[in-house]
């Protein structure tokens, strides 16, 4: 059981009960953290709010990560209330519909640049913000939510193939940059999971029953699994880890 005892950590991208990052938020709840949350804006409040106070994390503080400043307003809240960060999980994405529906070849410049901003930079700025908290505890963890469309072709995943693919490298470029001062950076990579997000790729459906089919012996990654490797890559069984895609999904990314 890891054990996370004494550590902080910020949490990005809660919008209600069935999100990823609900899931790890529990998971680093139950071992011990103490975890910070985001809510994206006043009307998501009503769905978050209720998430945060039944899983005992605090504070709970505004972030849309396109509104100028308030990415780093949450930075500075932490850094005033804590001084200090050990973990962070960036479980954040966005593509406009039209966009993500159509091929890739199709997609706009203005879409996939904020698909990118959202989904890909959003982490790069956390990781920059995060890194002067984290040092001062002598090191932590940085972890990113991504898809096995960004290594392989997803029917339907579309855009956000690409998307993904960016993310992974960003990872492995961060884990190289701030390893030297203890910061290791992961990527984890789910299977399919029914959450708000999901149900704006196209036939998300028919891409679940696919992995169910697919992985039927180990079933299909829940927010919980997920949740648990998240705890164990911040514990002290992934001290040695770094820079790492880690697929929670039940072997689905072996197969051909
Ligand atoms: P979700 O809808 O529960 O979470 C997505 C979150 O992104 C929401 O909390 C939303 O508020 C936040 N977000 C969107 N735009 C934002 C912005 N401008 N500023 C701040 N926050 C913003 O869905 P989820 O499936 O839990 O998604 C979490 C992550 O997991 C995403 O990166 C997604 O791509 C990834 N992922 C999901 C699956 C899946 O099958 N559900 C599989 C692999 C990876």
């Amino acid at each position: 059981m890891t054990d996370l005892t004494g550590q902080r950590g910020l949490v990005l991208g809660i919008a209600n009960d069935a999100s990823i990052a609900t899931g790890c938020a529990a998971a680093f709840r139950a071992a011990g953290a103490e975890v910070a949350v985001t809510c994206l804006n006043e009307k998501a409040r009503r769905f978050v709010g209720p998430v945060a106070e039944r899983l005992g994390c605090a504070p709970m503080l505004d972030c849309d990560v396109r509104e100028a400043g308030q990415l780093e307003a949450v930075f500075a809240a932490l850094d005033a209330q804590w001084g200090g960060l050990d973990f962070l999980l960036h479980a954040i994405a966005f593509a406009p519909r039209d966009d993500l529906h159509g091929r890739v070849a199709d997609c706009s410049a203005a879409g996939f640049g904020m698909a990118m901003d959202v989904s890909v930079h959003s982490f790069i700025r956390c990781a920059r913000l995060a890194e002067p908290l984290l040092r001062r505890r002598g090191g932590g963890t940085l972890l990113t939510v991504s898809f096995y469309g960004g290594e392989r072709v997803v029917e339907h995943y579309n855009m956000m193939g690409p998307v993904k693919a960016a993310l992974e490298s960003v990872t492995r470029y961060l884990a190289a940059e701030m390893g030297p001062s203890g910061i290791r950076v992961h990527a984890i990579s789910p299977g399919p999971i029914a959450t708000r997000a999901a149900s704006g790729i196209d036939r998300f459906d028919e891409m679940l029953e696919r992995a169910a089919a697919t992985v039927p012996a180990l079933g299909l990654a829940r927010i919980e699994d997920v949740g648990a490797a998240a705890a164990f890559l911040v514990g002290q069984g992934g001290a040695r880890l770094n820079g790492l895609v880690l697929p929670v999904d039940g072997g689905q990314h072996v197969l051909a």
